[in-house]
């Protein structure tokens, strides 16, 4: 069977690790829809060069430039634009997996919709999870959708735990972080970080926002909130460990002494390759481990001190309710601006602990609450962004 693929987010950097791997299954594998943003110069190119049916821009004002440039390359390829058309296609005919890798809480309507229609659906946007974790994983077991986690750490203890008899004899899950580009600081040697020194990951090269939320280390916080989702586990059997060489993925311990690993080098093609064949093995462009190359793997305990939004997203899981909804919208809002420069780096861990103490919990019963929840945490934090002296 030739699996029809939808890439959500088709020009960022999980987009991109998806075409490559597809395109070295040409048997296989078709990308059949590609959206994106607004960036419609790289999304003609890759129409140009994977020939989709379809291919949707999530701004209007950038479609006629992209429907003319399909024109104008003599392409098939559909245009569309806005979220209800990206909707449709996700549900419909045209793709049976959808690979949803758009940033923010912006990918949750077209993940949602994929997980609505049953597909095979390879999760790279957390961002969903965090905000409507319970609706969509209800969601997609009421529809019968296959869920492969795409973050390294999730898709190693998916690849650890592949079935429920697995799961019933898990004692603990052990999410592993590079610790990001300012491991081993002092709280108070962060203050003048900037957004260049941010996003340069040691490990990782990985979008703008999430690169800056492995340097606030809420990305692993994010991440905690994200396998109690997928995986059923309360946060207090979730433990983060900093490993430095990022080649441990993750690990599993069971209730009878064993703990089982998943290791490769970080390349998210290795877990793209695995959401689209499970439960074969396919080729993914990713070389083998050398162990005797890097030598040795350390473990530390994380700086909770230095990184307070670890401390903040277990917090907000164990609140529950619409609490996890509030941290990850604030978070969005206050990386945004720290990237403009409107803020410095430690106002990160501030504003998203201030939206928390200012708009408590309320239980999550619908996808209205948890909008609502998060609309107010954003405009919370722009207010404070705003007033900032
Ligand atoms: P990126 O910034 O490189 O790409 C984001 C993509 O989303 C782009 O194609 C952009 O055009 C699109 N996009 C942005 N806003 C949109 C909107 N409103 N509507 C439609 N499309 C929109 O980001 P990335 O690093 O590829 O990360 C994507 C997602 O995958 C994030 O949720 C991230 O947390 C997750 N993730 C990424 C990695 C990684 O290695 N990059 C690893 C694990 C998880
Ligand atoms: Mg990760």
């Amino acid at each position: 069977m030739q699996r029809r693929v939808a890439v959500l987010g088709a020009t960022g950097s999980i987009g991109a690790s998806a075409l490559d791997v597809i395109a070295r299954h040409p048997d296989r594998l078709h990308a059949t829809v590609l959206a994106a943003g607004r960036n419609v110069d790289a999304l003609l190119a890759l129409c140009e060069r994977h020939r989709p049916r379809h291919a949707v821009v999530a701004h209007a004002g950038a479609y006629p430039a992209l429907r003319d440039g399909l024109r104008g390359r003599g392409l098939a390829t559909q245009a569309h634009c806005g979220d209800e058309a990206l909707e449709a296609l996700v549900a419909g005919e045209d793709c049976d997996t959808v690979v949803a890798a758009i940033v923010g809480a912006a990918g949750l309507p077209s993940t949602l919709a994929a997980a609505r229609a049953g597909k095979r659906l390879l999760l790279a946007n957390k961002e969903s999870l965090v905000l409507a974790g319970e609706l969509l994983m209800r969601a997609a077991r009421e529809a019968g959708a296959t869920v492969v986690p795409i973050d390294s750490e999730h898709n190693a203890i998916f690849q650890c735990l592949p079935d429920a008899q697995a799961r019933a004899g898990l004692r603990r899950i052990l999410l592993t972080a590079s610790g990001g580009p300012f491991r081993g600081r002092r709280r108070d040697e962060l203050g003048a970080v900037t957004p260049e020194q941010a996003i340069a990951h040691p490990k990782w090269s990985m979008g703008p926002k999430i690169s800056v939320d492995s340097a606030t280390l809420m990305n692993k916080g994010l991440e905690v909130i994200e396998a109690h989702h997928l995986f059923g586990v309360a946060g207090e059997r979730i433990e983060v460990l900093v490993h430095p060489q990022s080649l441990v993925h993750s690990l599993v311990e069971f209730v009878d002494g064993s703990t089982l690993a998943q290791l490769g080098l970080p390349d998210m093609r290795t877990a793209l390759a695995v959401g689209f064949a499970w439960p074969e093995r396919i080729a993914s462009g990713v070389a083998g481990l050398d162990l005797l190359a890097h030598g040795r793997l350390d473990f530390e305990p994380p700086d909770l001190d230095a990184f307070p939004c670890l401390r903040l997203a277990f917090a907000a899981l164990a609140e529950g309710g619409t609490a996890p909804a509030v941290l990850n919208a604030a978070n969005e809002a206050a990386v945004s601006a720290f990237l403009q420069r409107r803020i410095g780096f430690l106002a990160i861990p501030a504003l998203v602990e201030d939206a928390l103490a200012a708009l408590p919990s309320t239980p999550a019963t619908s996808l209205a609450a948890l909008r609502d929840a998060d609309a107010r945490a954003r405009r919370r934090v722009e207010q404070a962004v705003a007033t900032h002296p």
